[in-house]
């Protein structure tokens, strides 16, 4: 099968097109035909052996993906061949034409909801279902800010918050993505690069119940003081460090919570999923696809993704 692989950590530059055998399946796992891949940071966290994460090498990247199921391992019972499905961690790395998964990763895939889209939902949707409702325990009517939401796990969150009936605000960095946050229906749309973008929110009346916070080691300090009483911080993305006063969440009996979809039970992610599942088969949820590439392409995909500007999901489209 051809795959995109790096023999060490390395710049994107490095992944070269390879031909290797397709796994062979053991008895706990499936092989999945690989329809599409999604790009997500921490696949160049890996790549690169950044942010404390490790590979081993040869490495093929790639956490998410969707596609067919090819065969089962002899003890697998809640996934068949030929079942259409989308994956959040696998063995082998879905920049390849097929991979292998632990059924605890792999869900159903709504039919009407195609690979590429599919290859969306892995990180991204439950990631921000997790943040959102399992880690800031949102509510209807509570008022969120979703700061850094034109983003994979942005856009997802907006969609699922919207969908909950929440109130929604979200920030962009780019008059493109406060577009693109406006044509989701987000109502009040703010400029994370602009200063003191947040003291309007900044008192008890005016505050969030609720931040899904993406580049905390930039924005933690002010999020704080745009809480109400109660009100919670969930830290998703981070890149650094920053310095806050505790005082802030003394103050509004407020909590930071962090969030790290490695944590998460596989009992949660199946209660997640079947939310997903739901709310995609119903039309509610509609994964934005920025780009798609072919898999020769990963390395562009791996420069694009770390570009500031982003507008949706990136995409390996393994039919084309
Ligand atoms: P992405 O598609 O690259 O999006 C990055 C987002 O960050 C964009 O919306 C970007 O907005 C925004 N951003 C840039 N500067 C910002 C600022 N000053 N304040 C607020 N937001 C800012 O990445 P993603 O897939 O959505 O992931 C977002 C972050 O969460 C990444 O750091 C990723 O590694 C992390 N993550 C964590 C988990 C977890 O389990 N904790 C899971 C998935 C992702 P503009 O480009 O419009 O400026």
């Amino acid at each position: 099968m051809k795959a995109m692989q790096i023999p060490h950590y390395g710049p994107a530059s490095d992944l070269t097109l390879v031909d290797v055998p397709i796994p062979t399946v053991g008895d706990d796992q499936v092989l999945i035909q690989i329809g599409a891949a999604g790009v997500n940071p921490v696949d160049t966290y890996v790549r690169s052996g950044t942010n404390n994460y490790t590979a081993t090498f040869p490495h093929t990247p790639g956490n998410d993906g969707a596609g067919t199921i090819v065969k089962v391992g002899a003890n697998v019972s809640s996934l068949s061949i030929g079942q259409r499905v989308y994956f959040s961690r696998n063995l082998t790395g879905s920049s390849a034409e097929f991979a292998l998964a632990l059924p605890d990763f792999v869900f159903p895939l709504p039919d009407n909801i195609s690979f590429t889209d599919g290859a969306c939902l892995g990180i991204p949707y439950t990631t921000a279902h997790r943040a959102l409702f399992g880690r800031a325990h949102a509510q209807t009517g509570d008022k969120v800010l979703i700061h850094g939401a034109t983003g994979a796990v942005g856009l997802a969150t907006v969609q699922l918050a919207l969908a909950a009936g929440l109130e929604v605000v979200a920030s962009a960095g780019t008059q493109e993505g406060a577009e693109l946050l406006e044509g989701q229906g987000v109502a009040q749309v703010i400029m994370h690069n602009q200063a003191d973008h947040l003291a309007p929110f900044q008192s008890l009346d005016t505050g969030f119940d609720v931040i899904i916070e993406m580049l905390a080691n930039i924005n933690l300090d002010q999020d704080l003081k745009a809480l109400k009483k109660g009100g919670r911080v969930a830290v998703v993305g981070n890149r650094g460090t920053i310095e806050i006063n505790p005082r802030e969440l003394m103050a509004r009996d407020a909590a930071i919570v962090g969030v790290a979809l490695a944590n998460t039970s596989p009992a949660q992610l199946k209660e997640i999923a079947q939310d997903l599942y739901y709310q995609l088969a119903a039309g509610a949820l509609n994964p934005v696809i920025r780009k798609t590439y072919a898999l020769t392409e990963l390395p562009n995909a791996h420069e694009d993704i770390l570009k500031p500007g982003a507008l949706g999901n990136l995409v390996i489209d393994l039919e084309v």
